[in-house]
């Protein structure tokens, strides 16, 4: 057997108005396509539907048309499709499709109703309706048990509590025989019964419906907050970051104007030569904060502290590093490790290794372990082998986390 679905897309949805900017709510645009679309791809996804039948309110049927038009010629969903004006009540709707596929549509001796307000149903649960159909009922509906304790109100006032056991929350699709269904809705026209779902129908006119499991997860978009399903909060994946930075410290001359006594990762090395620098001259802190600033895109030292604003004569350097931080603090990002080199032919850094490491640490508010130091000479060649200078790199690494707010200590 084979089936057609008629995709009921012809509601006002006014309940979810203000979410929605008064768009209804078959219409919200959800990965790029309107929410119907997303019940005609789960349809099209089931081997046993034959074609689909959507219902838009008559003021919405030119538009919609050449909207599908648009979307089947992007991906074709490889069923035929028809388009039917819909009615003032939601089963005028379903009677519209009935007749727009009785008498004579190849496959039609059953159908789906379904709501598309029910974006997340699955093709499993098109199938096992329309297993239920197969095996001969002439109604099938989802059904899911209900966990809240469901009272019988009148007036304000509890009128009944039904068992809780025999209680199903029903959910579209709704499968049925569709000769049957389609007396039922004439029947329903005739004695004027208003119903909110098919099954109701089939009910009335002493029909059997069989009721299968239902998916938990087919909720019907019903209020301003169920926008939220289609957007839910997942936290974003951190990404990593790696900063560089680099830089180069002149040894004073005997002459120098105003040489600097050496400083490296904020500790004194006393016995080093004094080196050339606008701030207090501590190249490591220099490679690092530049390093930082990479982490967060943030330029270099240079743009933050220029060496011609008199403010920074002498500035120490900590200062510097505790700005680049907090830049990248600002930025969500949270510094995770850094590892710091050297590049000297004097002094010998290995007795003072440990001391700056852990003031870097500190400075970084990182654990001792995230902070690695090295130095090496490079052989007597280049500029600091002939001791004119010093130089520094840095690497340093943060985790980038758009989901969450200040990462700050
Ligand atoms: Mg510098």
């Amino acid at each position: 057997m084979r089936a057609w679905a008629i995709l009921l897309a012809a509601g006002t949805g006014s309940r979810m108005g203000e979410a929605t900017n008064g768009v209804a709510k078959q219409f919200i645009m959800w990965k790029n396509a309107p929410l119907y679309w997303h019940s005609a791809l789960t349809y099209s996804r089931a081997a046993r539907i034959a074609g689909l039948v959507f219902v838009f309110a008559p003021e919405n049927l030119e538009a919609e048309t050449a909207r599908l038009r648009t979307l089947y010629a992007a991906h074709d969903l490889g069923l035929p499709w028809k388009v039917v004006a819909g009615g003032a009540l939601r089963q005028d709707s379903v009677r519209n499709g009935l007749a727009a596929l009785a008498p004579h549509t190849a496959d039609a001796a059953y159908v789906l109703i379904h709501d598309t307000a029910r974006p997340f149903a699955t093709p499993t649960l098109v199938n096992r309706v329309l297993d239920g159909l197969g095996a001969g009922a002439c109604g099938v509906i989802p059904g899911i048990a209900v966990t809240d304790t469901i009272k019988v109100v009148h007036e304000g006032r509890v009128a009944a509590t039904p068992e809780r056991a025999g209680l199903r929350a029903v959910q579209t699709p709704q499968g049925f025989h569709a000769p049957t269904l389609a007396a039922a809705h004439e029947r329903a026209v005739a004695e004027g019964w208003v119903v909110t779902d098919d099954a109701a129908l089939l009910e009335r006119c002493g029909e059997p419906v069989l009721v299968v499991e239902g998916e938990p997860g087919n909720h019907k978009m019903t209020n301003p907050e169920d926008m939220d399903m289609l957007h839910p909060h997942t936290p974003e994946p951190c990404v990593p970051r790696v900063g560089f930075g680099y830089d180069v410290h002149r040894f004073a001359g005997k002459d120098a104007a105003s040489p600097r006594p050496m400083r490296l990762g904020g500790v004194s090395l006393p016995h080093g030569p004094m080196v050339l620098a606008h701030s207090d001259g501590d190249v490591l802190l220099h490679a690092l904060a530049d390093a930082l600033l990479g982490c967060c895109a943030g330029g270099d030292i240079g743009r933050i502290f220029p060496d011609t604003d008199p403010a920074c004569e002498g500035m120490h350097s900590a200062v510097i590093v505790e700005e680049a931080l907090s830049r990248l603090h600002a930025q969500n990002m949270r510094l995770v490790h850094t590892d710091l080199t050297v590049i000297t032919q004097t002094p010998k850094i290995a007795p003072h290794a440990e001391e700056i490491r852990r003031n870097v640490a500190r400075l970084l508010r990182l654990p001792l372990p995230s902070v690695n130091l090295k130095a090496t000479t490079e052989e007597g060649l280049g500029f600091t082998g002939a001791k004119e200078g010093i130089k520094a790199v840095a690497v340093t690494t943060a985790i980038h986390c758009n989901n969450t707010k200040a990462m700050a200590d």
